[in-house]
């Protein structure tokens, strides 16, 4: 029998409300059960937002390096547990055990780089024109923050999330991917363990589609953080508009690698590999499309193709796997039929373009690594997020052409610029258009401490990581203190 996973509502462990359909989930890799739940429904957000609405009386009043002081007792909890959570994801999602490994260290890293935030001022003192009188900001938290996250880091993107929203002094309501619930259960109890108060963080379990309506558009629910598809956020975001609701929004991509005549092509042939088959392909931030210059064209395809196609797939849980299977299904298939596009488009295939089916990959889902050339700027595997192991490679003839195609998509979260031209690079950092940009690096790798975050359809402005998250968690008031006892007019009495 699999670990079951209820809702955690004010500070307890609660089945649902409703009847709920049970839900089952198994490693994607071998087909083992996981975990099991009930989909939760609106009365278990309805609970869930008024235990989260309670607590945050009392939590805003905590004062900020106090709040700051539980989240380093959380580090301490996923210090001891990094290797078993590691194991886990392994197999409820399927990342190789080094990559999942470094999706908890991320949580480790967050909580210390926020931690510290708890003891800054993120304050300004500002000037007046007028005598006597002092203006100031201070942050406020915002209230009852929806964090709903998805399958791919599922520990790092729930700590970049709740760390700074419990730091700032919001409250909670956690909404886990239905593909990695169990850890989700996981994070919850290191929190609760960590001693945040009753209904500080609360979790509720399942699809999001039968409960997303309510908990975006609940009238207590201050703020929704959400990373995910680009469908599912551009919806998000027309319920929220209207309430005026604060949203902030990590979609998708479709980053591309560019790589000029004078590159470093064993630099660049490794960092193609990472950022494009780690994971599977299963990043927001993997390259899925290389923008190569005709004189190393052909060159960089044959070595591309050559070392792709030996590229070990397996379980997650063998170290010797680079990557490992892909989460579920539906998502197999997207990723095939994709496939299928390409060939359908004139795109040559260079290596993989099938489902790994024989031995050890019968029972999970696996996809080989492939490799497309001859693509053009406006195919469909060119332009839409196919989100598995699949990569485009596209010839150009110079710079000009390179960055007119690396940002002809609909996304812009990250990008990577190889060249030992150090004008050009200091160009394609200003031409391209994403959220980060690599030089001389693959597209993926982001630091805690660094705004991460897309334009175009991939975000919606706003920056998690880095310092800008504290904005997104919190709102400016800007106070002015008049002590000259007298009624001055700004912009009137000194002109
Ligand atoms: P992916 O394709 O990466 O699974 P989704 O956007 O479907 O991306 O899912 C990301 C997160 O959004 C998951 O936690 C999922 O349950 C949740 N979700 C899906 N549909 C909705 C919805 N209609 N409202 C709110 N959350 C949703």
């Amino acid at each position: 029998m699999s670990e079951e996973v209820l809702n955690f509502i004010n500070g307890q462990w609660v089945a649902t409300k409703g009847k709920g359909e049970k839900l089952v989930r198994k490693d994607p890799g071998n087909g083992d059960e996981i975990c099991h739940m009930r989909q939760s429904d609106n009365a278990d957000v309805d609970a869930a937002v008024a235990a989260a609405k309670a607590a945050f009386a009392d939590w805003k009043k905590v004062p900020r390096p106090e709040r700051a002081k539980l989240i380093l007792n959380s580090v301490e909890i996923v210090r001891r547990r990094k290797e078993e959570i590691a194991q886990l994801m392994t197999r409820e999602m399927g990342k190789p055990i080094a990559e999942a490994r470094g999706d908890v260290q991320e949580a480790i890293d967050m909580a210390y780089y926020i931690a510290a935030e708890g003891r800054r001022g993120w304050g300004w003192q500002i000037p007046s024109e007028l005598p006597n009188k002092r203006m100031y900001t201070m942050r406020q938290p915002l209230g009852v923050c929806a964090l709903i996250t998805p399958w791919n880091f599922p520990i790092a993107i729930p700590s970049w999330k709740s760390y700074p929203a419990l730091v700032m002094g919001n409250t909670c309501v956690f909404k886990p991917a239905e593909d990695t619930t169990l850890l989700g259960k996981r994070w919850t109890e290191i929190l609760h363990e960590s001693g945040f108060p009753k209904g500080v963080f609360n979790m509720v379990v399942g699809h999001g589609a039968p409960i997303g309506d309510r908990l975006v558009t609940h009238p207590d629910v201050a703020m929704v953080s959400f990373t995910g598809s680009t469908t599912t956020g551009l919806a998000i975001a027309a319920k929220t508009a209207p309430l005026n609701k604060r949203l902030s929004l990590e979609m998708g991509g479709k980053n591309p690698v560019v790589i000029m005549d004078d590159a470093d092509l064993e630099l660049a042939l490794h960092a193609v590999l990472w950022c494009s088959f780690g994971t599977s392909g299963q990043r927001c931030t993997a390259c899925s499309r290389v923008i190569v210059h005709e004189k190393v064209h052909d060159k960089f395809v044959k070595m591309l193709a050559d070392h792709a196609g030996r590229l070990k797939v397996g379980h997650g849980s063998d170290p010797a796997s680079f990557f490992g299977a892909i989460v579920n299904e539906k998502q197999l298939a997207k990723i095939d039929g994709y496939v299928q596009i390409g060939l359908k488009e004139g795109a040559r295939l260079e290596c993989g373009g099938k489902v790994l089916k024989d031995g050890a990959y019968a029972k999970g889902n696996y996809y080989a690594a492939t490799v497309f050339s001859n693509v053009r700027p406006d195919m469909r595997i060119a332009q839409e997020e196919i989100f598995g192991p699949v990569l485009s490679v596209i010839k150009v003839k110079d710079y000009e052409e390179a960055i007119r195609v690396a940002n002809h998509v609909a996304y812009g979260l990250s990008t990577s610029f190889f060249s030992r031209d150090v004008n050009l690079c200091h160009r394609a950092s200003e031409e391209l258009e994403s959220g980060l940009c690599y030089i001389n690096a693959g597209t993926t790798g982001a630091e805690v401490s660094t705004p991460f975050g897309g334009w175009k359809n991939t975000g919606n402005g706003h920056r998690e990581g880095g310092p800008t998250v504290i904005d997104a968690f919190s709102e400016i008031k800007t106070v002015i203190i008049d002590y000259s006892g007298k009624v001055q007019k700004a912009q009137i009495d000194n002109n």
